[in-house]
């Protein structure tokens, strides 16, 4: 963090970003936002929490040193089940590019913000760094 320049194109991108399906369900004085490369998971994972709980609602989604976070409102052992499902997409999403959606896997140079990305958005991040 710092006020030192990010990646070109990573931060702006990624700000003030969700699913369409997710928004109504996230709370709106949160900071939330989610990498376009995840919005597939996103969209899979709003599926499955509505079908266990078609009114669940979520304090904040962002990524947060190449990984999904998401937070339920309140008490979470209250939710086991809806824990469980983000828990689960939690995993996944260190193992999907959040720039492209395609395979990737945890980026983390010095002097870099750690990402998870695939290989060409991983060698795009590096070439503009070196220009
Ligand atoms: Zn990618």
């Amino acid at each position: 963090m710092g006020g030192h320049t990010p990646p070109r194109e990573i931060r702006s991108e990624v700000q003030l970003r969700l699913p369409e399906s997710l928004r109504s369900h996230v709370d709106p004085s949160s900071l939330s936002f989610a990498p376009p490369g995840w919005t597939n998971e996103l969209e899979q994972m709003h599926l499955r929490l509505a079908a266990i709980e078609p009114q669940y609602r979520l304090a904040e989604v962002k990524e947060k040193f190449g990984r999904l976070r998401v937070y339920l409102p309140g008490k979470p052992r209250m939710d086991a089940a809806l824990n469980g499902v983000i828990e689960e997409y939690e995993r996944r999403s260190a193992q999907v590019c959040q720039e492209c959606g395609a395979p990737g896997c945890s980026r983390a140079e010095p002097g870099r913000r750690i990402a998870t990305l695939c290989d060409s958005c991983h060698g795009v991040v590096e070439t503009d760094a070196n220009s």
